[in-house]
């Protein structure tokens, strides 16, 4: 059976966090990208409303959402703010995700259900200064000694990194297995030998927070490691194909919002003597946004659907992440000019969609390794 149409259950979630979403995070979004600072407030009080556990099941704590429920929640949260959906994404449906997947009874009581409750913020370190897209180049190192790790390194670019509670980490375990030998740890940040090295400054999304972490002989106890030993980089792909979907919502989210700002703005602005949106060639223009939206949209529901199943989606969410950021960055670009040179000034919400929206193509797997993943599944 094939259907095109929310249940009643995702129709009313979907009202419910696109009110959430215009109510209390569209009125703070220019002024926090303005700042340069995480309104870390918004994800507690994700948390304070339910939302935060959407993906994760009633016995974590979790609401008992599905995989098209997490992308109507980021559909409607990029909608307003990219750059503050950032935090709570990378939060939820990579740290959380993690730990919800490969956790101990421990790790989910100390992290998951304080995260699901945005008591507590999570990270997520996989990349480092020399390695970003390729893992087997990481360098960062957890040597077993007694009942602890001993974890050295320097991790970067990580969204959270200088508000996060803990980090969950990706370290060599086992050096002469290259990617085989990695594994995954949940370090809390209050950790000697953990620190903050510097927050760094951005293109866009800059209401998240972005930091590099180091690790100095950072000791933990043998039970923060996250999964078994050496699965690490296998874990940490499952988790990353699942965001895959969930970014695709964003980006969609993202998109739209930059559509009906500039399909509002050609019905206003006038130029030799009617409408811009009375052109034929804007009109057409708009037809093939229209029709970008609908297509990245039927591929993230298409992936989420195959993923609520238990399906195999390893192509079909790299396609539909691929498709929907690079789509995004077309319709941001294109909404800036839809405006002209009040697209351009600081005060337009299109100026900071078109700048948020670059990071969408080099997170979570560039469209480079996107397009890889694809020919890979199709048998090159
Ligand atoms: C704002 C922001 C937030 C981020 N947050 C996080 C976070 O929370 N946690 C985290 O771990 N990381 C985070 N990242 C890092 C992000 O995941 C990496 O930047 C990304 O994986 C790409 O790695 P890189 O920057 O090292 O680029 P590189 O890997 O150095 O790539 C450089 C170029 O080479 C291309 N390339 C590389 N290998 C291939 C190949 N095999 N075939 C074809 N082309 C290739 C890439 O596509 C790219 O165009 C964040 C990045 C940004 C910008």
């Amino acid at each position: 059976m094939i259907g095109f149409s929310l249940t009643d259950e995702q129709k009313l979630f979907q009202e419910a966090i696109r009110d959430f979403a215009r109510r209390e995070v569209a009125p703070i979004a220019r002024e926090y990208d303005e700042r340069e600072e995480y309104p870390v407030q918004v994800l507690r009080r994700m948390g304070e409303l339910g939302y935060l556990g959407v993906p994760f099941p009633e016995e974590l704590g979790g609401a008992g959402g599905d995989s098209i429920m997490a992308a109507l929640m980021s559909e409607e949260m990029g909608y307003v703010s990219a750059g503050i959906y950032l935090g709570v994404y990378v939060h939820v449906f990579l740290a959380l995700n993690a730990i919800a997947r490969f956790g101990s009874e421990s790790q989910l009581r100390d992290y998951l259900r304080p995260g699901i409750a945005g008591q507590k913020v999570g990270a997520w370190a996989f990349a480092e200064p020399d390695a970003g897209s390729d893992p087997g180049s990481m360098t960062t190192r957890a040597v077993r000694d007694g009942d602890d790790y001993v974890i050295d390194g320097t991790k970067m670019y990580i969204t959270n990194g200088s508000i996060a509670d803990f980090v969950v980490l990706t370290a060599i375990t086992d050096p002469a297995q290259g990617m085989k030998g990695l594994s995954l740890f949940i370090v809390d940040t209050k950790t000697p030998g953990f620190a903050v090295a510097r927050t760094l400054r951005k293109l866009g999304v800059r209401a998240s927070d972005t930091a590099e972490l180091s690790f100095t002989g950072c000791r933990i106890p043998a039970d923060a490691l996250l999964g078994a030993e050496n699965v690490g980089f296998m874990n940490a792909m499952r988790v990353l194909t699942a965001g895959r979907i969930v970014s695709a919502g964003f980006a969609l989210g993202t998109a739209r919002a930059a559509f009906d700002q500039s399909l509002r703005h050609v019905k206003e602005r006038r130029a030799f003597g009617q409408a811009v949106g009375d052109f034929q060639g804007i009109q057409w223009q708009f037809a093939d946004m229209a029709l970008e939206l609908e297509c990245a949209r039927l591929l993230a529901w298409q992936a989420a659907w195959l993923s609520d199943q238990g399906l195999p989606h390893i192509k079909e969410a790299s396609m539909a992440k691929l498709y929907a950021t690079e789509m995004c960055a077309r319709i941001t670009g294109q909404a800036v000019l839809l405006h002209g040179a009040s697209g351009y000034m600081a005060d337009s919400d299109v100026q900071r969609f078109y700048r948020d929206v670059k990071v969408m193509e080099i997170g979570e797997g560039t469209s480079h390794i996107q397009r890889n993943t694809i020919a890979r599944q199709v048998g090159l």
